[in-house]
């Protein structure tokens, strides 16, 4: 899902990151696992979750449901009422790529065609959420946009609200899929919090964790409300 790097580079960047190769950068077999290692950042991205699923829940009858992605379409399929959605992706002709200056990972960015007109625009990148101007350039022939952000807990697509959503002392904690929360409990409910040895990359998946979910103090509370999380 995460877009092939084609010929077209900004000029004038001598630099060049490593393709992405996380089965390769994970340390040694025996330390991780022992260890809750932490993950590549867009491991657990909305795009990544688009493919075994995004969970959400149903607004006909409240109940589990997923949403999911192919080359032409957003779909909503109900685990218990059986309710279908779908919507065509939209077509984007402009996109924003380059060297992202927080991770050093080469990101592209498509717009949705309201932001028309700006040669430059600021684009954050998929990868680490730095945001960066960059210069705004065509798509040949349009691209279908599968990045998308999580607001107010619910997905882009449908508006639909995460299924795995809670909140903490007023703050949204909430997970993707099944598989990113039980990666968020194993990640906070372990002592020793370790980064794989990954040369090239300045970020990793803990650092889109907000602040708080991260300090000691409110550690075992949020702990708490994602293991509630998991029963559902
Ligand atoms: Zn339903
Ligand atoms: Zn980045």
């Amino acid at each position: 899902m995460i877009p092939k790097r084609s010929g077209a580079r900004l000029p004038g960047r001598g630099r060049r990151s490593p393709a992405p190769s996380p089965m390769k950068s994970r340390p040694e077999r025996g330390s991780a696992m022992i260890r809750a290692a932490d993950s590549p950042p867009g491991t657990y991205s909305t795009a990544a979750a688009l493919r075994t699923g995004l969970m959400v829940k149903c607004p006909a009858c409240g109940g589990p449901g997923a949403v999911t992605a192919d080359e032409e379409r957003f779909y909503f399929r109900c685990e218990r009422c059986r309710k279908v959605m779908e919507k065509p992706r939209a077509v984007s002709r402009r996109k924003v790529e380059g060297l992202c200056e927080g991770c050093g990972r080469f990101y592209r960015v498509h717009l949705p065609e309201e932001t028309g007109g700006f040669p430059v625009l600021r684009a954050a990148c998929p990868y680490c959420g730095h945001e960066m101007p960059g210069r705004v350039q065509k798509v040949p022939g349009g691209w279908y946009t599968v990045w998308g952000d999580i607001r107010n807990g619910r997905e882009p697509w449908f508006g639909l609200e995460l299924w795995f959503l809670s909140s903490y002392r007023g703050k949204q904690v909430w997970a993707l899929d099944r598989a990113h929360l039980a990666w968020l409990i194993g990640y906070l409910g372990a002592g020793l919090r370790e980064r794989p040895a990954v040369g090239y990359l300045g970020r990793m998946e803990s650092d889109h964790l907000p602040a708080f979910m991260k300090t000691a103090k409110d550690r075992a509370g949020i702990l708490k409300c994602l293991k509630r999380m998991q029963e559902k």
